[in-house]
Formats: C-alpha cells, sequence, structure tokens
C-alpha cells in the first residue's frame, strides 16, 4: 500500500526526519502560517505528480488559490484528488535521493542514494548512484554510513544530519514493515540543512494486520465493496468488466480471469471462496458479488477441501434470499460434482463439467447474445 505524501511525512516526523512545514488543505480558505513563496502539492498516492502539474510554486495569495482550484479534482494515475499539501519553499543547492527498499534478489534491504535527486533520477548515470545492502540482523555500520558521506560529497555541516536522516528511514522501515521509505528531493539548503522535501512511503499489505493506525489509509485504495469484502474476509477485487468470476484458490481464479480475457470477456468483479466447505460462506460472496452489479458471474469450482455440492448448495441459498437478477454459468468440476450438477439442474443456473463451454456462455451473455 502506497501512502500519501503527508502520511509519510507524518511518520518522518516521528522518526527525526526533517520536512518542510506544511498545511494540508482540501480547498477551503486557508492561511499559511509561514510566507510566499510557497509550493502546492497534489496527494496522491502514486509517483510522478510533478510531471503530471500536480506540484506547484506559488509567488502570493492569487496564485495559491488558483493552484490549489486547479490542482484539487485532477486525476493522477487514476486517482481523484481532494486534498493538497502546502508547505513552504525550501531553497535548494542540491537535491539528492535516498531510499531503503526491499531488494528481493540479494533477500536484504538496499540503501540508495544520489547527488542526482529529483524527478529525473530514473535517468541518474550509474556513477552517480551508491548502493549498500543491509544485514538486518547487524543494522546499518558506521563504515557504510562513511561510504556514502563521502560518495555523495557531503561537508561537515550535512553529515550528521544525513546519518541521522539514514538512521530514521531505516528505523522507520523496520518498524513500519515498509517495502519502500523514499525521500526525493532530499533538499540540501545553501547552508548545508537537510530537509525531506518529498515522502514515499509503501507498507507491506500483509503487514496491515499489525498497523492498525493504518486502516483509514488503506480503505482509500479500495472501493466500497472492497472494504465490506475485507471486514467479511472474503477475498475480493473490483475490475471494470461486466462479467463477475467467482472461484476457489488465487491461482484458479487469476487463469479463470486470463481465460475470459482471451475469450473476448471482460473481468468484472472476482472473488476467491478459498477453501471452505460452509455454504452460509459461499451464499454470503454471491450475494456480495451481486452488488457489484455483474451481467453475467462466471463461477468456476475445483473442488477439493471446497466441495462441489457446498457451493451448489450456497449458490441456491443465494438465488432464495437475495433477489439475483444475474444468471450464472458455473463449472464445476471435482468432488461431488455429480451432485452438485443435479442440484442445479432446473435452477436459473447452468452447470456444466467444461470450462471451455461455461466461458463461452458467459462471454456471450455479457455481449448480450
Ligand atoms: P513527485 O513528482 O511526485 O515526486 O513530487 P515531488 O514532491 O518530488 O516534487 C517534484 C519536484 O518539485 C521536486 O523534485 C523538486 O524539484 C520540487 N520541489 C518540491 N518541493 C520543493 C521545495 O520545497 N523546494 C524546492 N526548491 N523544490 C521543491
Ligand atoms: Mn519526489
Amino acid at each position: 500500500m502506497n501512502l500519501l505524501e503527508i502520511e509519510g511525512k507524518r511518520l518522518f516526523i516521528d522518526y527525526g526526519i526533517p520536512v518542510p512545514e506544511g498545511v494540508l488543505s482540501r480547498g477551503g480558505a486557508v492561511s499559511l502560517p509561514f510566507g510566499f513563496p510557497a509550493v502546492v502539492k497534489a496527494q496522491a498516492p502514486t509517483g510522478g505528480r510533478g510531471r503530471a502539474g500536480g506540484v506547484r510554486i506559488v509567488r502570493d495569495k492569487a496564485e495559491l488559490e488558483s493552484a490549489v482550484r486547479e490542482i484539487i479534482g485532477m486525476n493522477i494515475g487514476g486517482h481523484a484528488v481532494t486534498d493538497v499539501l502546502i508547505e513552504r519553499k525550501v531553497e535548494s543547492r542540491k537535491e539528492l535521493y535516498v531510499s531503503i527498499a526491499v531488494d528481493r534478489s540479494k533477500r536484504k534491504p538496499l540503501i540508495i542514494a544520489s547527488e542526482v535527486g529529483g524527478m529525473d533520477i530514473e535517468s541518474a548515470p550509474e556513477d552517480r548512484i551508491i548502493r549498500d545492502w543491509i544485514d538486518p540482523w547487524v543494522g546499518i555500520q558506521p563504515f557504510m554510513l562513511r561510504r556514502f558521506i563521502l560518495g555523495l560529497g557531503l561537508g561537515k555541516e550535512s553529515s550528521g544530519q544525513f546519518r541521522a536522516i539514514i538512521q530514521g528511514v531505516w528505523r522507520l522501515f523496520q518498524d513500519m514493515d515498509a517495502e519502500l521509505v523514499e525521500i526525493n528531493p532530499l533538499i540540501m539548503t545553501d547552508g548545508g540543512r537537510l530537509i525531506a522535501a518529498d515522502s514515499k512511503v509503501v507498507i507491506d499489505d500483509d503487514s496491515l494486520f499489525r498497523h492498525e493506525e493504518l486502516r483509514r489509509s488503506t480503505a482509500r485504495e479500495m472501493t466500497d465493496l472492497e472494504s465490506i469484502a475485507r471486514d467479511e474476509e472474503i477475498a475480493f477485487v473490483q475490475l471494470e468488466g461486466d462479467i463477475g468470476v467467482i472461484a476457489n484458490g488465487a491461482g484458479l481464479t487469476m487463469a479463470t480471469l486470463d481465460l475470459l480475457t482471451s475469450s473476448g470477456g471482460k473481468g468484472g468483479a472476482f472473488l476467491d471462496l478459498g477453501g471452505t466447505d460452509d455454504p452460509e460462506k459461499v451464499k454470503c460472496a454471491v450475494l456480495l458479488m451481486a452488488k457489484a452489479k455483474p451481467k453475467v458471474v462466471l463461477l468456476n469450482i475445483f473442488g477439493g477441501i471446497t466441495k462441489c455440492d457446498t457451493v451448489a448448495s450456497g449458490l441456491l441459498q443465494a438465488y432464495n434470499e437475495g433477489d439475483l437478477d444475474f444468471p450464472i454459468v458455473a463449472r464445476i468440476k471435482g468432488v461431488n460434482e455429480d451432485e452438485a450438477v443435479a442440484m442445479l439442474k432446473g435452477s436459473k443456473m447452468k452447470a456444466t463439467l467444461s470450462l471451455k463451454e461455461a466461458v463461452k456462455a458467459a462471454v456471450e451473455i455479457a455481449s448480450g447474445g
């Protein structure tokens, strides 16, 4: 999960990493507790805001007001901007880059730093990028910090601050189960002060149960139905298409979506029943799917732990209780498949043992055929 810049910066403050003074605005009248020039920044959980026009430097009240107005309502990387962060503009001599990220190939956290940070960091030449890997049992060693300080050409006035910032980033990275903590740019002022002008923090989704404090942020990345699903502990994702997909197991669910796509269908909401032998859970899943208003639902079950007749009985219950106005085409195979197909006979569901047939039928129904 990507945190917003402001959320990352609040963490920075907790970990002793200096950030510019700032206020958050949702578009109402703002009075700045600091003077101009200021920077107005779109809060969207994505990078490249600068290039998308979501970061503007303003010199007076009129410019501020029009920048706030123009940025709120922008859409950056698929995210509607509702909030802007207004900060005191920090005078910059140099823009550095600093990050700690998980390096999967080395199985260690990797520190990257560069003296050519800013918006074009992707094109920084290799010889101006410094890397080192942290042994998580040992932490950051003084010699590593000396190498970074030397490589970045930091003078006396900045090196102590740099050490504190890296240690802060490292502690934050560990405490918050981060996959990435990035400061770009880390601004160096004329006096050699270091200030984090931007934050990018990515939290490992699988650790969120440990971070109750981030619950509000996680809700932001989910649709309403996805949050309901999370509360009901159903693995549910909403896509743009009109064909709902229900399968059991993440692999089968993904394979079903792939097959649907290659057959000309468009996957809508999909959900993974996982391993369950409880018809009630199947019923809840189908009723949740109904709220996503699919044109048709493609159900693909490979019975094992999840028995086919359990699924069939859950489906029938859903049809009886809910006012389902979409057809379901089901491919049901595996443990107790014959019972399942027999149970569904005579219902509004079309059950088959062939996946190809089921996919074909779903695509035809969705395209109005
Ligand atoms: P991003 O494009 O989403 O990474 O947004 P950033 O927060 O990094 O802002 C883009 C660029 O705006 C930065 O690389 C800086 O060059 C510039 N910028 C942002 N805040 C400040 C500031 O306080 N002072 C100065 N001098 N430049 C800033
Ligand atoms: Mn940035």
